[in-house]
């Protein structure tokens, strides 16, 4: 699973990182989300999923996710 983050996208509202505090965070300075893990295992699977749903601006881009369906994917 690849997490990225779309900063053109990103407004800062941190729902991302409330989902998944050890794979996402948020700048202070620039007021985007940053990826801390970019490579999550599959034990970080549902908070990053939970994280790419919570994103009001779908800024968080998943790839390789679950069999779910659940996830945006980039592309
Ligand atoms: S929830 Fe979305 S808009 Fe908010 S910080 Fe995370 S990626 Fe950015």
């Amino acid at each position: 699973m690849r997490v990225s983050i779309d900063v053109g996208k990103c407004t800062g509202y941190a729902n991302c990182v409330v989902a998944a505090p050890e794979v996402l965070d948020v700048d202070e300075v620039t007021g985007k989300a940053f990826v801390v893990l970019e490579n999550p295992g599959p034990e970080y699977e549902s908070a990053v999923e939970e994280a790419a749903r919570s994103c009001p601006v779908e800024a968080v881009i998943v790839d390789g996710a679950g069999a779910d369906g659940l996830v945006q994917r980039d592309g």
